[in-house]
């Protein structure tokens, strides 16, 4: 059906009734792109860099799967009563250009890249690639909207300091925004984590930057709406980026990721959880580490695509718009 009420000159998704969803345009929920509006609150824009992977790559492939995976996304939104491609003008930028040869020099072309479009609007939200992409988009939201609180939904801390003697990869982008000041003292949060470690260090290198670590069997045993209520706390009024790695999944919810590990959050728990921060000011944030390679059915794809659809439904919604 189309996309209900939706203010003059609006943009909405492509009918469904009119162009089936198997064709028509690959846009993230068949969106229009940047430059078919004139102005617009929310891009979507894809990442395609895998190159700071530890263990499988292919997550450059992540944004072209996630819009192939988005295309049955529907207009509106039941459980939070909302029409987000209505409430908020939403587009799809495409993808930033940057090189797979070069870590440090991805990362200047991905911050060059979100400051050009957060130039014209205000807020991006991006489709992975792998989670080193993070940190130039967090350096970028936090130019535009200053010090910044985190909710990390990953397996994994990815605040260790080094890998191989490289201090950008896709396990170190949050110690790197922790030193660079773009996070708020005390207002960031780990959910899902999981899974063997180096040394008990790790954990308590990581507390000391003064990260919440909210745990996968956390989350199983207290649930998700006191889970909600411990992120909403953590945050505050601080404006929010989330950051989502999909391997808080299991891996059977989501087997297509570099680097999976069992004993995760369901994709009903992690949308649950994406959902109660409606009531946060998100400002920013990503969906990364699809690696369709490793993905069955799409599976892995369309949880993902499920989840940037709340993500971006809850930025609609949030009081930051
Ligand atoms: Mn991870
Ligand atoms: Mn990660």
């Amino acid at each position: 059906m189309t996309g209900g009420t939706r203010p003059p000159g609006r943009v909405g998704p492509i009918d469904a009734t009119v162009v089936p969803r198997f064709g028509g345009p690959s846009t993230f929920a068949r969106l229009p792109t940047i430059d078919q509006v004139p102005e617009w609150d929310i891009a979507v824009v894809g990442v395609p860099f895998d190159s700071g992977v530890t263990y499988r790559p292919g997550a450059r492939f992540g944004p072209s799967a996630v819009r192939q995976g988005s295309r049955l996304l529907r207009p509106y939104h039941p459980e939070l009563a909302a029409l987000p491609f209505a409430e908020a003008q939403v587009v799809d930028a495409g993808d930033i250009a940057c090189t797979p040869f070069d870590i440090e020099g991805a990362i200047v072309q991905i911050e060059a890249g979100a400051d050009a479009l957060l130039a014209n609007g205000s807020r991006l939200v991006a489709i992975g690639g792998d989670h080193t992409v993070a940190l130039p988009l967090l350096r970028s939201t936090a130019r535009r909207h200053g010090p910044l609180a985190l909710v990390h939904f990953d397996a994994h801390l990815d605040t260790w300091d080094t890998y191989f003697g490289q201090r950008f990869t896709h396990g170190t982008p949050f110690r790197r925004a922790w030193e660079e000041g773009i996070l708020q003292k005390d207002r960031s949060a780990h959910v899902g984590l999981r899974g063997s470690l180096y040394a008990e260090s790790d954990l308590s290198d990581d507390a000391s930057m003064g990260f919440l670590q909210i745990t996968a069997t956390d989350v199983a045993n207290q649930g998700t709406a006191a889970v909600t209520h411990q992120l909403l706390e953590r945050v505050a009024d601080a404006p929010v980026y989330v950051s989502v790695d999909i391997d808080v999944l299991d891996p059977a919810h989501a087997p297509g990721t570099g680097t999976p590990e069992p004993g995760g959050l369901t994709s009903r728990e992690l949308l649950s959880l994406l959902r109660g921060l409606k009531a946060a000011a998100v400002v920013g944030g990503d969906v990364v580490e699809v690696s369709p390679a490793y993905d069955h059915a799409e599976i892995t794809a369309i949880a993902a695509a499920h989840v940037f659809y709340d993500l971006v439904t809850v930025m609609s919604r949030s009081r930051a718009g």
